[in-house]
């Protein structure tokens, strides 16, 4: 935090930190794969193209960060886990003006992750829309990875009230743009179709890896195209793409069975292919 290696019960935050007031600040979450971190580089980018998105100048360097980040792996000593990297805006005064925090808050956080329940990524895992839009970009770009998810929090309710884990959310144009915490691909007639950044959506990491690394590593190739909830229900294979996920085939949307309701054929040859590179290569550009 902020400079320094602290426990858990010491890592604490003011309540006048206008990250917890207002939501006021972005964060990251990366993957370690055999105590190396993955995409570390692509993640950091992110977190400062998000700083710079809301006008939040980080507290040191990008490079000062990624080895602030090694160093709390090694303190934790654990080789597979999880980091929540978090600029805050910092300490300020009860109102809402960002400039009068003088110093932003700096946190890593390393711990172990709860991806899915496994047997999901066997079956495939069924998933909602939710009646909430994504909020448009104009409003709140979603590639900003900010501390405010509750547009995505509120999706993810949906979600959990109709007994599933992940939610499709629409644009306001109607387009399917992401969920609540993934990306999304479908797949008809073997091509892979994503939608394009001006969907309003987070460009994800793992997005990313699958349509410039895994996708051409298997032949395939990744189109970025508007799509319809339409074009998802009539697809042969969906699946989703995050950190924490990694890829999970999509059996369900609502009511409508996705291909033949398991996990199709691509699906799992890319999910091959990435726990095939992250296992044996893990690359932190
Ligand atoms: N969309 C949203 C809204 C997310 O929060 C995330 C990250 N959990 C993703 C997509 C996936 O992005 P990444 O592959 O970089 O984790």
């Amino acid at each position: 935090m902020d400079g320094s290696l602290v426990s858990r019960d010491e890592a604490k935050v003011s309540v006048y930190d206008h990250g917890l007031l207002y939501g006021d600040g972005c964060f990251e979450g990366i993957r370690v794969y055999g105590g190396r971190v993955f995409k570390l580089r692509s993640h950091l980018e992110r977190l400062y193209r998000s700083a710079d998105m809301i006008r939040l100048a980080p507290a040191y360097p990008l490079a000062t960060l990624a080895n602030a980040v090694r160093e709390t792996v090694a303190a934790n000593g654990l080789k597979d886990a999880y980091i929540r990297v978090l600029m805050t805006r910092g300490v300020g005064t009860l109102g809402l003006h960002p400039f009068r925090c003088p110093k932003p808050g700096t946190i890593v956080i390393v711990d172990a992750i709860q991806l899915y329940p496994e047997e999901l990524y066997q079956r495939g895992m069924k998933v909602i829309v939710a009646k909430r839009p994504r909020i448009p970009m104009q409003c709140l770009d979603p590639a900003i990875k900010s501390l405010n998810y509750l547009n995505n929090i509120l999706a993810k309710i949906e979600a959990i009230d109709a007994d599933v884990l992940e939610a499709i959310m629409l644009n306001t144009d109607g387009f399917v743009s992401e969920c609540t915490g993934d990306n999304i691909f479908a797949v008809r007639d073997g091509r892979i179709s994503t939608p394009p950044e001006d969907a309003g959506i987070l460009h994800g990491i793992t997005r990313a890896f699958v349509m410039h690394e895994l996708a051409p590593a298997l032949g395939m190739r990744v189109e970025q195209r508007p799509i319809r909830l339409e074009d998802l229900y009539t697809a042969d294979e969906v699946f989703l793409t995050g950190t924490a996920a990694e890829i999970i085939g999509v059996n369900a949307i609502g009511d409508h069975t996705i291909g033949s309701g398991g996990v199709g054929p691509i699906s799992k040859q890319l999910e091959a292919e990435f726990r095939r590179r992250v296992t044996t290569e893990a690359p932190e550009d």
